[in-house]
C-alpha cells in the first residue's frame, strides 16, 4: 500500500491498528471505566484542561456542529472564514438555524485578532468559532492574539478546532481561555477517523444550560453527566478508545515537548525542500502551518501528474483542496513522521520532478 502523506487521514501505524483489534467489552461494564477514566489524565494534560475531555463517536464536524448548537442560543455566531473547513463552519452555522455572521478572509491569509474585535463591537453574540490550522489553505492563526481579544469580550465563547494542530504545537486550553477545544482522530493524531475529542469551559457548560434545541447527540450535558461515571451518553467507538489509550502511550512515551519539536523539524525538512525546487509558499511568513505545507504552485508543476508519479513510488500526496486543486500541493507532516520519513518522501519528489 502506498504512504498516505495527504493531510488527512495521515498514516496509522501497525501499533495503533492492533490496540483497535482489541476484544469488545461492555460500554457500562467496569472495564470500560478503568478504560475511559484511566486516559482522562493525559487527555486533560494534552488539553491543558482542568475540564473533563469528551470522547464522541463522529468525525470531528459532528462535534464542530454540535458546538454551535450547545453554545448559540438567541444571540448570533461568527464565523471567522479564512478556507474551506472554516467557510463550511459558516454554513453549517445556518443549517442549524443560527444568526450566522460572516467573518471572510481571503484564501491563504490568517484571520487576525483586530478582525474578530471589529467584528464583535456590534454586540450581541453568543460565540465565535476559529479554526486555529486551515487545513485546506496550510495557515496558522496566532491562537495566543485572538485569544487575547475575546478576554476584551468575556459574554462570548470562543470554539477553537484544532483537527489538525492539536499535539502539533502548545494549545493549552484554560491558560488562553478557549471555551471548547475540538480535535478529530484521523489527522494529527494519526488513529482512523471516527473519533472527536472536546472539552468546554465552565463559561460554556452554564451556556448550554440555557440554549434550547440542542439536541441529544451531541448535547454537552449529556455528556457531562456520564462523565461523571466514566461513560459516554451512548455507546462510544471502543476500538477508538482502544486506539487512543495506545495513541496517548507513544505521544507520552516521545514526551510532549519532544512531540512537538519533531514536528518542527518535518516541517522546517519540508520548507527547506519548497525553497531549494523555487516554488512558493501558499501562506504568509509567520502564519504558516506547522503540520503541513501549502505549496504555491508558482512553476506551473502538472499537479495531477506529480501526485500519479508519486503515487507510483509509493507515496500518496495531496493535489490542492476544492478550488485550489492544481494551483497548490499540500503534503503533511503529522503524526508519526519523522525527519527521515520526510526525507523519504521528498527524495521521491525529487525523482518525480527530474
Ligand atoms: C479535516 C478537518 C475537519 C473535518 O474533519 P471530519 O473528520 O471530516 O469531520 C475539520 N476541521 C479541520 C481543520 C480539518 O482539517
Amino acid at each position: 500500500m502506498p504512504k498516505l502523506f495527504i493531510p488527512g487521514p495521515v498514516e496509522v501505524s501497525e501499533k495503533t491498528f492492533r490496540a483497535m483489534c482489541r476484544p469488545m467489552i461492555g460500554h457500562r461494564s467496569g472495564d470500560f471505566k478503568k478504560l475511559y477514566g484511566g486516559i482522562q489524565p493525559r487527555l486533560k494534560e494534552l488539553f491543558g484542561t482542568t475540564q473533563p475531555v469528551f470522547l464522541s463517536t463522529s468525525s470531528a464536524w459532528g462535534v464542530m456542529e454540535g458546538a454551535v448548537r450547545n453554545l448559540v442560543g438567541t444571540g448570533k455566531v461568527l464565523n471567522c472564514m479564512c478556507g474551506a473547513f472554516s467557510d463550511k463552519w459558516f454554513d453549517v452555522s445556518k443549517k442549524c438555524g443560527k444568526e450566522a455572521v460572516a467573518l471572510q478572509v481571503e484564501w491563504g491569509q490568517p484571520v487576525r485578532g483586530e478582525q474578530i474585535r471589529e467584528a464583535l463591537k456590534a454586540g450581541g453574540f453568543d460565540a465565535v468559532t476559529l479554526i486555529h490550522n486551515e487545513t485546506s489553505t496550510g495557515v496558522m492563526s496566532n491562537i495566543e492574539e485572538i485569544a487575547a481579544v475575546m478576554r476584551e469580550f468575556p459574554d462570548v465563547c470562543l470554539i477553537v478546532d484544532t483537527v489538525s494542530s492539536f499535539s502539533v504545537v502548545p494549545i493549552p486550553m484554560d491558560a488562553l481561555g478557549i471555551d471548547v477545544l475540538l480535535t478529530g482522530s484521523q489527522k494529527a493524531l494519526a488513529m482512523p477517523p471516527g473519533l472527536a475529542l472536546f472539552s468546554a469551559s465552565k463559561k460554556a457548560m452554564d451556556k448550554a444550560a440555557t440554549v434550547k434545541g440542542s439536541g441529544y447527540y451531541f448535547d454537552f450535558a449529556e455528556f457531562a453527566k456520564n462523565q461523571l461515571e466514566d461513560m459516554t451518553p451512548s455507546t462510544p467507538s471502543i476500538s477508538h478508545i482502544y486506539a487512543l489509550e495506545s495513541k496517548l502511550e507513544d505521544i507520552f512515551t516521545e514526551g510532549v515537548a519532544k512531540r512537538h519539536a519533531r514536528h518542527a523539524e518535518n516541517n522546517a525538512i519540508v520548507h527547506e525542500w519548497v525553497r531549494k525546487q523555487g516554488l512558493d509558499f501558499f501562506a504568509p511568513e509567520g502564519f504558516r502551518s506547522k503540520s503541513l505545507t501549502c505549496i504555491a504552485n508558482n512553476k506551473g508543476i502538472d499537479v495531477a501528474e506529480l501526485a500519479k508519479k508519486a503515487k507510483e513510488r509509493g507515496f500518496i500526496i495531496d493535489g490542492g483542496y476544492g478550488k485550489l486543486k492544481g494551483k497548490t500541493f499540500r503534503l503533511s507532516n503529522m503524526g508519526d513522521e519523522t525527519p527521515a520519513t520526510m526525507r523519504e518522501l521528498l527524495a521521491a519528489l525529487d525523482a518525480c520532478l527530474a
